[in-house]
């Protein structure tokens, strides 16, 4: 190898990815994550919980689509670079083998950073190995449940707001003679 190695950033970055629809041909660009710092983004480890994480919508026909890429996954807690790469790869590669190479190219790609690296193929492997497996995915369910309630709450107690201070109907308006039971 020619290349010298060089301190990696770890901060998180995103990159456009041009996405087909497999069902109208659409194409857009959603941002995808290439490298996740957990730390600074600590929704990104939810987002994976709960399955939403390199999600995209068709903006035509609103055909899920998951985006099968590899990316990094930093958690400076416990000072460790994941690399995410589609599940799929470990069989084709060749097993074992093909994970002891990738490992040794990121060792390599880190070399300069003070951090420990590992490879996992699938968000899976990911959840079990390291994200606390399906304790952890129950959790951030729930977690994700309250917030989705905290929001609806939020959301009624403004609808709630907007009834009462600004009336939209002329008939509203006219309720002043209307006795009150204060
Ligand atoms: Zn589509």
């Amino acid at each position: 190898m020619s290349k010298t190695a060089q301190k990696r950033s770890l901060e998180t970055r995103f990159m456009e990815f041009e996405v087909v629809c497999r069902r109208c041909q659409s194409k857009w660009q959603p941002a995808i994550a290439r490298f996740v710092n957990v730390g600074t983004d600590p929704d990104a480890r939810l987002g994976i919980l709960i399955n939403t994480m390199h999600h995209s919508f068709c903006p035509q026909c609103r055909l899920k689509q998951y985006i099968d890429t590899t990316f990094e996954y930093y958690d400076p807690e416990e000072n460790i670079v994941i690399q995410v790469r589609p599940e799929w790869e470990f069989k084709a590669g060749g097993g074992e083998d093909y994970y002891l190479k990738r490992l040794e190219d990121l060792v390599y790609k880190y070399s300069k950073n003070d951090v420990r690296v590992d490879v996992v193929f699938g968000l899976r492997e990911l959840i079990d190995k390291y994200l606390g497996g399906e304790d952890a995915v129950e959790a951030a369910k729930a977690e994700w449940y309250r917030r989705k309630e905290v929001a609806k709450k939020k959301h009624e107690e403004r609808t709630l707001a907007k009834t009462a201070f600004e009336p939209d109907s002329p008939d509203d308006a006219e309720d002043e003679d209307s006795t009150t039971t204060a």
